[in-house]
């Protein structure tokens, strides 16, 4: 998917929010079971899955259950939980078997990408990764 498609959706998705207050994200429907995922760890404050369209072969999704749409969006008071995301990444990484390495990445807003408004950390590892990226 091109930088263009991606702020395609990512407009998309925020004028649906706009317009259609309560709209559940696909995070969101996953977090409540609506949607399925191949979730590797979870408890009461974030859930992490294998991303659906993995771009190493280690991509995991790392996934607050509060809605903060992203990184812009958060406040002092969201400290701790940003805090907890990066150890999470840490552990999943040392429960997958990351050991050369692994990257961790906050899409924030259309010219990163952004297409889900929900707060994820990406977690990419077991092979060798291109800096800078795209
Ligand atoms: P971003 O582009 O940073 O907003 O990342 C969103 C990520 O969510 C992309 O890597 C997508 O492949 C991933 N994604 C979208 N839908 C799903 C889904 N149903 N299950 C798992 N990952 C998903």
């Amino acid at each position: 998917m091109n930088q263009r498609q991606n702020a395609q959706i990512y407009s998309d998705e925020l004028a649906g929010n706009q317009n259609r207050q309560n709209v559940m994200t696909i995070f969101e429907k996953i977090i409540a079971r609506q949607v399925p995922a191949k979730i590797v760890w979870e408890d009461e404050d974030a859930i992490a899955f294998h991303d659906i369209n993995p771009q190493a072969p280690v991509h995991v999704l790392i996934v607050p259950k509060k809605v903060v749409p992203r990184l812009t969006d958060a406040t002092d008071d969201d400290r701790a939980l940003l805090g907890k995301l990066l150890l999470l990444a840490r552990d999943i990484a040392k429960k997958l078997g990351l050991t050369s390495g692994y990257r961790v990445v906050i899409n924030c807003g259309p010219d990163a990408g952004e297409s889900v408004p929900h707060l994820h950390v990406h977690l990419l590892g077991k092979r060798a990764l291109a800096w800078p990226p795209g």
